[in-house]
């Protein structure tokens, strides 16, 4: 697929229609109208956004010696993001058209609503983003607690906790995936933008002296996580931010983009954060979130290498970039290419007909591989009708179990791609599917 063609947008329509007709995500709240750019994710969804998310935290964590991970909570004191210049800096300028009353992102739109034309509209004001409430029956100034706008700062609050309980020394990392909040001005595009929404980010703790370097190392390492996993390299990019461009707490940050329907649009972040988190904790705590390195006997604050990414907006992107349409026998096949780690389901089990007979063998099929891999069971339709569903979800490898089955002990195995078929004996079955999964 070529880059123009990503581009187009029917694209988009298309993908969100078979995200809601296949069960991947459902607008939220849907039979009272729906809750404004709020999305639930349904069968196929919960398979695939866990799948990505087991994804980041087998290559961040599982496949590292220097990455521990944790689960901070949602529910935040003042302190936290005071801080962390949440309370005073994480806002977005918002402005008012005066002629239709649509709330708008100051920085973007070029000084017209987008909604009716209009230029008149109110002078810009900053709006913080976090969704703020109170812990406890009483709503007063001393209950307020936020809604966390990134998971970021629960590995910075558990800096020494973690650093005493797991010996780990820099250069090392903290990992956490976890849902986010943020009350965002304008929401849109689907899951791209919405208010809750899940991260999957990494602090690393590193040298001061190292930090460029692990920054470099980050960039790419991140990059070809999203290559790995199948995105089509002409449609992801790094964009380095301008040195105007940064955040208050950055020494270089740099952007992993894709390219959506509507233009290139940013799926993590990479910063380079220096000490700031550390020191500014430290300062306001009262507990020193340093490093004592025994060895030098010298106490210091590390620097911070940090990629942050959208579990949510990673998966539409996987989704819309495996959408593909072919020709097969004079028809339009619609078949989510997806690697086979993130696809809701690896292996579906196809008894040709509901006959007992092949019930009872196919289940027994079907309950090996469920060991391995997540199993659809199909019985209803036509084989071919029944290859299509699964190829439109994203389903690797089908397997067909007929009335030979029962004499020969053999299957089918069909592969989503080539969409070549082999006969197989039922008890290599399990073996060739991994061998064709992990142990490629
Ligand atoms: P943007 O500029 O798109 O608002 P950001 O630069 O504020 O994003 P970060 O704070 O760096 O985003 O968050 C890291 C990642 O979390 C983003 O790259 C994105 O994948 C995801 N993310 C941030 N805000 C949202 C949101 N409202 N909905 C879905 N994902 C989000």
């Amino acid at each position: 697929m070529s880059a123009e063609s990503s581009l187009d947008p029917a694209r988009l329509d298309k993908v969100i229609n078979l995200a809601k007709r296949r069960g991947f995500v459902f607008p939220s709240a849907e039979i009272y109208g729906g809750f404004r750019s709020t999305y639930d994710y349904g069968p196929l969804g919960v398979l695939m956004l866990r799948n990505v998310k087991n994804a980041w935290w087998r290559s961040m964590v599982q496949l590292r010696d220097d990455v521990v991970g944790i689960d901070a909570a949602i529910l935040s004191p003042p302190a936290v993001w005071a801080a962390s210049g949440h309370l005073a800096t994480f806002t977005d300028p918002l402005v008012d058209c005066k002629q239709c009353n649509e709330r708008l992102r100051a920085d973007q739109i070029d000084g017209q609503c987008p909604k009716c034309g209009s230029r008149d509209l109110t002078e810009a004001r900053a709006f913080n983003l976090m969704f703020k409430t109170h812990a406890g029956p009483v709503e007063d100034d001393g209950t307020v607690a936020y809604l966390r706008p990134e998971t970021a700062q629960g590995m910075f609050t558990n800096f020494l906790n973690v650093l005493t309980t797991t010996r780990k020394k820099p250069p090392f990392g903290i990992a956490q995936v976890g849902k986010s909040f943020r009350n965002e001005i304008t929401p849109g595009n689907f899951v791209f933008r919405t208010r809750e929404f899940e991260q999957m980010e990494l602090e690393f703790f590193v040298p001061p002296a190292e930090a460029a370097t692990w920054y470099d190392y980050w960039i790419n390492e991140r990059f070809r996580w999203y290559h790995d996993l199948g995105i089509d390299p002409n449609h992801i990019r790094i964009r380095h931010h301008d040195p105007e461009e940064l955040s208050h707490y950055s020494a270089g940050t740099a952007d992993v983009e894709f390219l959506f329907p509507w233009g290139w649009g940013e799926l993590e972040g990479v910063a380079n954060r220096t000490d700031y988190d550390l020191r500014a904790h430290s300062e306001a705590s009262g507990t020193k979130l340093e490093y004592y390195d025994q060895a030098s006997n010298e106490r210091w604050f590390p620097h911070v290498i940090e990629p942050a990414a959208g579990a949510t907006r990673a998966m539409m992107a996987f989704l819309l970039d495996a959408y593909h349409e072919d020709e097969v026998e004079g028809e339009t096949r619609s078949v989510l290419r997806l690697h086979w780690r993130l696809a809701p389901y690896q292996i579906a089990v196809l008894p040709l007909s509901k006959k007992p007979e092949l019930e009872e063998i196919s289940q027994r099929v079907r309950r090996a591989l469920a060991e391995h891999f997540m199993v659809d069971y199909d019985v209803t339709q036509s084989i071919g009708r029944r290859y299509r569903r699964q190829d439109e979800v994203g389903t690797p490898f089908c397997v067909t179990v007929d009335f030979d089955s029962l004499d020969d002990g053999a299957v089918t195995l069909r592969d989503r791609d080539t969409m070549e078929q082999v006969r197989i004996s039922i008890d290599a079955l399990v073996g060739e599917v991994l061998q064709r999964t992990y142990g490629r």
